[in-house]
């Protein structure tokens, strides 16, 4: 109504599209979605071994140098490779999104939604395979894996019709004789730089926000996932993105990673990863260099260190089990992940035992095998990382627990709990990223409120209790971007638990939330005085009014 009503706007027909909904999960119970994602399994690696180009507006180019993708669980058995991006072809790429620019902005954002219900779509039918990919390439169990290809395909769908309302140029207060309107237009040439750990859905989120807004993308994604994201490029080229609207730059962070940051035609940055690496681009961000044309925004979503409380009347069944998954599930590499446990001292060493005999039943294996609870950490450098801190926990406070991790060449760390943990020590407070739990114990739920607080970090954080005082109190309290009550603390849902955090987690952005998509735009508003003064100048030859150009007959002209 709004587009007929103003004539002057989006003449694209709107596209109808049903409303939105999540992706609901398969159903591993079920004897056929098993035998699907064996058989995606079987099929993935009898496709390993091939080599991923960069994608570079419509050229597919190499650099002679590559990087090898291999499984964790198994680092002699390698994926694929991908080229490691030159500088030269850093440039080239963006050269690439800025030629694509203009075009892309003046496709009607309807079209530009639809290209996103596409992608969706294909990563609907190519579902179990690329599952199955996360489960080789960064050691996801099945469970994990299949939630990360709905979240994407959320991603997709969710920012689709978030568009479709945004698209639409917006009265501003009305008055008589004005017609004010305001609209979103995109930011530029954009940098996405993702994390490894939601392989797909947080590099597509972040990729395909930019795209839905009007901007082109330099796709920079981590080295250890880059196999997924070769196939997540192949995807939307498919789904009939065009050439140089998104660009695939595979290669080493510290390098074309930080070239493409420092450089001055790109516009915005949207990175999520780690707070040191988060904190550089920051500051990059905040440097004008020569030839920039505009702020560059930073969109910096970062680390965590999560706590959960127990309370002294919390439902224990069901706390051990959400700890369980929180502290464990993919191996504790979310960034939501439970690393803080803060158990009242009214129950403490009944809940420490009940959690201690819980863990003792996880299996850590390979993920290919569908009853893994605990599959192996992304690289060598993560599983000596995480290794050094279960040192550094031994000489810090008490092991409750160590689990077995299987013999051989994967990346194994079985979960470990540390019991008693002071606040001050080091497993208590830096984001270890790997199947390690702090316990902490407080005396009453102040304590346990101000231990919670007492750090750098505000991603995740939750609360056990059966007392709706408590629960109140701790919802007013704890200083955290997505706090849970009474059920774990990671699996945010696209739309209904918009996701990021605040402090050193990030810069208060909520990805899959309605808001989202604004950090991607300028808006921008249009004001027209459509209250006509004075008279038309008369022809002499017939008569006539000659009618001001721009304003059609009667309407609104006073004068006449
Ligand atoms: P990372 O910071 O090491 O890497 C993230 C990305 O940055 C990669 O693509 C990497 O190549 C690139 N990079 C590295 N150095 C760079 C540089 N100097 N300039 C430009 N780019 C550079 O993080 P990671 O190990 O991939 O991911 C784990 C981290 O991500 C954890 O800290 C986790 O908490 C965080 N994370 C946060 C969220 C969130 O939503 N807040 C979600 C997932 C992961």
């Amino acid at each position: 109504l709004a587009d007929g009503a103003n004539g002057d706007h989006d003449h694209s027909e709107p596209t109808m599209s049903k409303p939105f909904a999540n992706e609901p999960p398969v159903d591993f119970t079920l004897d056929q979605s098993r035998q699907a994602m064996r058989d995606a399994l079987a099929a993935e690696r009898a496709a390993f071994g091939k080599d991923w180009p960069l994608v570079i507006g419509s050229e597919t180019p190499t650099s002679g140098q590559w990087i090898d993708s291999v499984n964790p669980a198994k680092p002699s058995e390698k994926i694929g490779r991908v080229t490691a991006a030159t500088k030269e072809q850093a440039e080239a790429a963006v050269q690439a999104a800025l030629a694509a620019a203009p075009g892309w902005r003046a496709t009607p954002a309807d079209k530009r939604a639809a290209i996103l219900d596409k992608m969706a779509a294909l990563m609907r039918e190519e579902r179990y395979r690329l599952a199955a990919l996360e489960v080789f390439e960064v050691g996801k169990a099945w469970v994990e894996a299949d939630g990360d290809l709905a979240e994407a395909i959320d991603f997709c769908e969710f920012y689709a019709a978030e568009m479709r309302q945004l698209g639409r140029p917006q009265a501003t207060f009305a008055v008589p004789g004005e017609n004010s309107m305001q609209e979103y237009i995109p930011r530029g040439v954009g940098l996405v730089i993702a994390p490894w750990n939601f392989p797909l859905a947080i590099l597509a989120g972040m990729t395909v926000a930019a795209l839905v807004t009007g901007n082109t993308v330099v796709m920079k994604p981590a080295e250890q996932s880059s196999i997924v994201a070769a196939r997540f490029m192949d995807l939307a080229r498919r789904a009939g993105l065009p050439p140089g609207v998104l660009n695939l730059l595979t290669g080493h962070g510290e390098d074309v990673g930080e070239f493409l940051v420092n450089h001055p035609k790109i516009d915005f940055i949207a990175f999520t990863g780690s707070k040191e690496v988060g904190l550089k681009i920051w500051e990059a961000g905040g440097r004008t260099g020569k030839g920039q044309a505009q702020l560059k925004k930073v969109v910096c979503e970062m680390g965590g260190k999560n706590a959960l409380i127990i309370d002294e009347d919390a439902d224990l069944d069901e706390a051990v089990v959400g700890a369980l998954y929180s502290a464990f599930g993919y191996q504790g590499q979310k960034c939501s992940a439970l690393s803080r446990l803060i158990v009242l001292e009214a129950c403490y060493d009944k809940f420490l035992a009940r959690l201690v005999e819980a863990t003792s039943n996880l299996t850590t294996q390979a993920p290919e095998e569908p009853a893994t609870n605990v599959g192996p950490v992304v690289d060598k450098e993560a599983y000596e990382r995480i290794k050094r801190y279960v040192e550094i926990g031994k000489g810090e406070a008490r092991l409750a627990f160590e689990g077995k991790a299987p013999e051989g060449e994967g990346y194994f760390v079985a979960p470990t709990i540390f019991a008693e943990v002071p606040p001050t020590a080091r497993v208590a407070r830096e984001e270890i990223f790997g199947p390690v739990l702090a316990v902490l114990k407080a005396k009453d739920l102040t304590e346990a409120i101000a231990f919670a607080n007492d750090t750098e970090f505000a991603l995740t954080g939750g609360l056990y209790s059966r007392s709706p005082a408590n629960i109140e109190r701790v919802k007013r309290e704890l200083t955290v971007g997505n706090l849970y009550i009474n059920r774990t603390i990671t699996g945010a849902i696209v739309a209904r638990h918009p996701f990021g955090g605040f402090k050193m987690s990030g810069g208060g952005t909520k990805a899959g939330g309605r808001d989202y998509l604004l950090n991607f735009v300028f808006p921008r508003v249009v004001t027209e005085n459509v209250l006509r003064r004075g008279f038309a100048p008369v022809d002499d030859s017939g008569g006539d009014h000659k009618l001001a150009q721009a304003g059609g007959t009667s309407g609104g002209m006073p004068g006449l």
